[in-house]
């Protein structure tokens, strides 16, 4: 997939209106917090007397002056205990902010953990439609960017813009306490930082908008060159590679960048040029009263405190203004987790029967990926337990698409698909899993041992696997590996070649002791002679387990009880190899004549 195909839920979220940015935000960070609501409320109080006791410096500065620094009254005792008293509040103040901070600090690493598991869980049980659209790298930066984002949040912006509000509180109450007119002069101020910030989202808010979607689009190009390596390098695709993550790089610069301008050329200038005209504003009104009153009772006191009190209206203002554009950055993040978290979850299983016999029928199945776009019509197959059914039929038939359907991947039509007399769907997920072996078309091996790539997690004895191996045939190339079982097979089995993949995923498929066996051309990649000694392994299963088996390689179903060909979704022929072979110019018929000949074309 080239990387221009965005993930349109992504390029959907990051347009969407901002109150419902705001509320998928709000809900994500609510829920992540909601074990641990008493300690945010403790730690938010306790931030609210933090503030109030800082709040009282000025004030002490303000009777200091007012009170007793004329040389008439200057009392030393009172003074020494204003003096005291300021700085006891002062270092209160600094020491309860400081532990309520790392307190709220930690609250958010826990719930960042606690919302990526849930995410990850989530993703792990998503249903398998949701992985034909996903695109991996933009996925996984769902999973470790975004829930890293959220902990911004929380950290930075969230605790940061509390803890300014409220000290931006305490410093408008003190205010207002001391002279209401002049707080109200200051207090101006809060409605022009509003029209600021609202000025600055409308200037940057596209640029950030773009810039987290050029880095999802960073991300996914990433995995994509990665995965498709040999690709890329076989077809010289590499340069081009280089230059559309050198373009999609320069752009992600240019948005960040026009981002920052307008940071620097909106927030800090506007927010210096306010603290000046409110300090000259207040000095003024000042001198005005100070033309009418005589000295003593102007209390110049209280212009101390007020000039005093602008700096700690302005800086948690700019502190605000400042963390806005992360704010937002983040906000976009928690969405897109939240969004992914309001995707539904594969139905869960309501555990009403159990697979015993592993008789399959399947009535009237009809089923299509997009709706109009039908891909099986009309399956009707009774499958008797124990018996070897294979499937086969052209390119793009269906074929895949039946055993996923088989497997539940994607979800039939109610009591379109039985086994043993229960619908599929209401088999328990543990038993079903359990009971079921798939060996798939394309090989997925784990980056871990050859043993525990054929344990897969369950509690297997180490006979049991090298049973399953042998019986598989992957006994011996395993042994061959320099450790054994105990070899490391490196991400998606990259050490192996594609043929001993295949067996691997056999040997782990019978480990398992399944009911029911699905081979999707699980012997393409073996040469015919591995394929024969894997035939027999299978051919012994017969009777204890249902196979139903895809293959190109029509030898490989020749034995089978009853041959099924596909065409264009529908059950074309069906009968055993004799049977099939008699039709005259039947479907099958051609292709086996047609295999026989390639087959004697074949040098060797
Ligand atoms: P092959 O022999 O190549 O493996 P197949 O018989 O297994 O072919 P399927 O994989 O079942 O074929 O695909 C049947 C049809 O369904 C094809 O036309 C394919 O384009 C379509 N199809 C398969 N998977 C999806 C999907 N996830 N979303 C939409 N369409 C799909
Ligand atoms: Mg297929």
């Amino acid at each position: 997939m080239p990387s221009e195909a965005l993930d349109l839920n992504a390029a959907a979220t990051e347009r969407a209106p901002r109150h419902a940015l705001f509320s998928d935000a709000a809900s994500l960070l609510l829920r992540a917090a909601a074990p641990e609501r008493r300690e945010v409320l403790v730690g938010v109080a306790w931030l609210v007397v933090a503030a109030l006791l800082e709040a009282c410096g000025p004030l002490a500065g303000k009777y200091l002056i007012d009170n007793y620094l004329l040389p008439r009254n200057a009392q030393i005792p009172a003074i020494a205990a204003l003096l005291i008293g300021a700085l006891v509040a002062g270092m209160a103040a600094s020491w309860l902010r400081y532990l309520q901070l790392s307190r709220l600090a930690g609250l958010a690493m826990r719930s960042v953990r606690r919302i990526r598991e849930t995410v990850y869980g989530h993703v792990l049980r998503l249903p398998m439609s949701f992985f034909d659209q996903a695109i991996i790298g933009q996925l996984v930066s769902r999973v470790t960017n975004d829930t890293e984002a959220v902990k911004t949040l929380y950290v930075q912006v969230l605790f940061v813009m509390l803890d300014s509000v409220i000290v931006l509180c305490g410093a408008l109450a003190a205010m207002l306490w001391l002279d209401w007119r002049l707080m109200l002069i200051v207090a101006t101020l809060v409605p022009v930082v509003v029209l600021v910030i609202v000025a600055y989202q409308a200037l940057s808010a596209p640029a950030v908008t773009r810039a987290r979607e050029l880095r999802a689009e960073l991300n996914a190009q990433m995995a994509e060159s990665i995965s498709g390596m040999p690709v890329l390098q076989a077809s010289n695709a590499t340069p081009r590679f280089n230059q559309r993550f050198a373009d999609l790089n320069e752009a992600h610069y240019q948005s960040r960048q026009s981002a920052l301008r307008a940071n620097a050329w909106l927030l800090r200038p506007v927010l210096d040029f306010m603290n000046v005209l409110l300090v000259a504003l207040v000095m003024w009104v000042f001198g005005r009263r100070g033309e009418s009153v005589a000295l003593t009772a102007l209390q110049v006191g209280v212009l101390y405190a007020f000039i005093n009190y602008i700096g700690r209206v302005v800086e948690p203002l700019t502190q605000i203004t400042m963390q806005f554009s992360q704010l937002q950055q983040a906000m976009v993040s928690a969405a897109r987790v939240n969004t992914l978290l309001k995707e539904a979850e594969a139905p869960v299983a309501a555990d009403q029967g159990q697979v015993t016999a592993g008789g399959i029928s399947i009535e009237r199945l009809d089923f299509a990926y997009l709706p109009g776009r039908p891909v099986l019509h009309d399956i009707n197959l009774e499958i008797a337990p124990g018996s070897f059914y294979g499937i086969v039929g052209h390119t793009g038939s269906g074929k895949s698409t039946l055993l996923s359907l088989l497997l539940r991947f994607y979800p039939a039509r109610p009591g379109s698909i039985r086994i043993d007399g229960t619908p599929v769907g209401a088999i328990g997920e543990d038993h079903f899993r359990a009971r079921i072996g798939l060996v798939p078309q394309e090989p997925f091996l784990l980056a871990e041992s050859a043993r525990e790539n054929i344990a897969m997690g369950r509690s297997l004895t180490d006979a049991q696997v090298e049973a399953a191996a042998r019986a598989a045939h992957a006994h011996d190339f395993i042994m061959a590996l320099e450790a054994g079982y105990e070899t490391p097979l490196g991400e998606g089995g990259a050490r192996l070649s594609v043929g001993q993949k295949q067996l691997l995923a056999i040997a782990r498929a019978l480990a398992g002791e399944p009911r029911i066996l699905f081979l999707d051309e699980a012997t393409s990649h073996i040469d015919s002679e591995t394929e024969q000694v894997v035939q027999r392994a299978l051919t012994a299963l017969r009777g204890r387990v249902t196979i139903v088996a895809i293959a190109h390689r029509l030898s490989t179903v020749r034995a089978a009880d009853r041959i099924v060909v596909l065409n264009h979704g529908r059950i074309a022929e069906s009968g055993t190899h004799g049977e099939l072979m008699a039709i005259d110019n039947g479907l099958y018929q051609r292709l086996y004549l047609l295999q026989q000949l390639e087959g004697e074309a074949e040098p060797g």
